[in-house]
């Protein structure tokens, strides 16, 4: 299609099935028409492309913000997984980010967890910290159990290289890609509990 992106040729197609029952054709996407000043509510949105968060499908979006706050999400018409639908769950999604206040007006929802949170053995509060404190905290305590954990050998002689004191937990928002390079880590390990939180 040349230098004709997925959006412009839908948008090409759409004219020329106009173009069957009547309406006059457009023969190229720069003969459209020009939109009507104020009509579009997007307009001074920002777009960001991303994924969907609820299942492994891995549909693509469009996040429409406005200084810094999400004020739109929809199926992204040049994703190959999904060409632009979203099912329920997915169309939905903006409200993993707002919520419906008291005036029922939607706002940003002031519970969404924005940092990284750490509740240390015992304790009952909550301790904000930075990512760089949080990986090499996982990766010391990975190390260190597996270390103390880590079998060669099972009660019957037979060669097993696993440690029983680590287990995975994958979630359903992992993609295919995702789940091949974490399965790949788990087992270089030799973690052998892996399991998904919808068992599939
Ligand atoms: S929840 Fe729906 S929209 Fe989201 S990835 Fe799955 S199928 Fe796609």
């Amino acid at each position: 299609m040349g230098g004709l992106n997925r959006r412009d040729f839908l948008k090409l197609l759409g004219l020329g099935t106009a173009g069957i029952v009547g309406i006059p054709v457009v023969s190229s996407a720069a003969e459209l028409p020009a939109p009507v000043p104020g009509s579009y509510r997007l307009k001074r949105a920002k777009e960001t492309a991303s994924i969907c968060a609820y299942c492994g499908c891995g549909c693509g979006l469009i996040v429409y913000s406005e200084d810094g706050k999400v004020v739109s999400i929809e199926g992204d018409p040049d994703h190959p997984i999904n060409e632009g639908a979203l099912c329920p769950k997915g169309i939905s999604i903006s409200d993993a980010n707002t919520i419906v206040a008291e005036n029922r007006q939607r706002v940003q929802n002031p519970r969404r967890v924005t940092q990284v949170l750490y509740r240390a053995p015992g304790s009952s509060k909550w301790e904000v910290k930075d990512w760089d404190w949080a990986l090499k905290t996982i990766a010391s305590r990975v190390k260190e159990t597996r270390d103390a954990s880590f079998e060669t050998t099972d009660a019957a002689g037979v060669t097993v290289n696993r440690t029983q004191a680590i287990a995975h937990l994958g979630s359903a928002s992992l993609d295919n890609e995702e789940n091949y390079v974490i399965h790949k880590l788990l087992r270089a390990l030799g973690v052998i509990n892996i399991d998904h939180h919808a068992r599939l």
